[in-house]
């Protein structure tokens, strides 16, 4: 059964040129050739945009093309490799847009090709063999690097350099590939899905910091939706809560998650002003999950028509 391999850029695809510099410079037909060239896989370029270029038009053709090839070319998989900066993001909104009926799987290296100990391809020799395997199907959007499969709802990049950087917080991986075997240990809860076509909202995210300037919130709220991180179980300073409570009246989604990046955050523990309680009672919504992933959801939920119900939305983060 087919695979196609769609290779996006990132530091798996890059070489050193002259001065000394990574750059994407390997297509996708190379990278494959450099993992052994499976018969069983279909190599295509999607792009070389190093990965904090992407946008969410970018992630729609994407997934448009991933639907083509399951719906008309007859591919029973997918794996995807681009720059790991915002992998996360990325295999998150491959997640939410559909429930995919074959693996949809994302890789890509912490080490350039002209590095030793360069990873991209072994992972990418993981990540096919995760694309192949049965019980990969229904997981939703995996993450393989190092080794471990990683689930979409999950994962993030939690380290500037090492290969071990993708770490799942709360739950840990949910399973690995050894010796080329698939071992998936544990599914995860099903994710919302939010099938938008078009992206029709703007939503920000700030995190916010001890002191934090009210200037930069209210900058932030020209957007149809604003998400901060706020400190703890997801605590604002209580100077911005006047603002923030006059832009949910003028229909801005306001919604606060925790900065933690691990654990819900409250809905019912602290009195203070700008906790959980006080957040609420001026219509502010509390989300579940970190800032990044809370910003897809709210992103999705508000360009869909009729748009679903936010409360679920936002505590939908498993
Ligand atoms: N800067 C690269 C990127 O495009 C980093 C990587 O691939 O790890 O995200």
């Amino acid at each position: 059964m087919p695979i196609l391999y769609l290779g996006l850029g990132g530091t798996i695809a890059c070489t050193l040129g002259p001065d000394h510099l990574a750059r994407s410079t390997l297509g996708a037909e190379q990278l494959l050739g450099q993992a052994g060239r499976p018969a069983d896989v279909v190599a295509e370029d999607g792009g070389m945009a190093a990965s904090s270029d992407l946008t969410f038009a970018d992630l729609l053709a994407v997934a448009a093309r991933i639907r083509r090839a399951f719906e008309d070319e007859g591919y029973t998989g997918c794996v995807l490799s681009q720059g790991t900066d915002t992998i996360e993001e990325v295999a998150y909104t491959l997640h939410l847009l559909q429930a995919w009926p074959h693996p949809v799987v994302i890789t890509g290296a912490m080490r350039h090709a002209d590095l030793p100990g360069k990873d991209g391809p072994a992972n990418l020799q993981d990540a096919m063999a995760v694309a192949r395997a049965g019980e990969a199907a229904g997981l939703g959007v995996l993450v393989v690097m190092g080794g471990e499969i990683h689930g979409a709802a999950a994962v993030t990049k939690s380290h500037s350099q090492s290969p071990a950087t993708f770490v799942s917080p709360d739950w840990g991986p949910l399973g690995l590939v050894a010796e080329g075997r698939v071992l998936i240990a544990r599914r995860p809860s099903a994710s919302p899905i939010l099938p938008a076509t078009e992206i029709r909202a703007r939503v920000n995210l700030i995190r916010v910091a001890l002191d934090c300037d009210p200037a930069l919130v209210e900058a932030a709220l020209g957007a149809d939706g604003l998400v901060l991180e706020g400190t703890g179980g997801g605590h604002l300073p209580a100077r911005l809560t006047p603002l923030l409570a006059r832009a949910a009246e003028r229909g801005t989604v306001v919604a606060v998650t925790s900065r933690t990046g691990s654990g819900p955050s409250l809905r019912h523990t602290y009195g203070a002003a700008g906790a959980e309680a006080d957040l609420q009672r001026l219509g502010i919504l509390m989300a579940d999950g970190p800032g990044l992933k809370v910003r897809i959801r709210l992103t999705l939920a508000l360009s869909l028509s009729p748009r679903p119900d936010l409360g679920s939305v936002l505590a939908a983060w498993l």
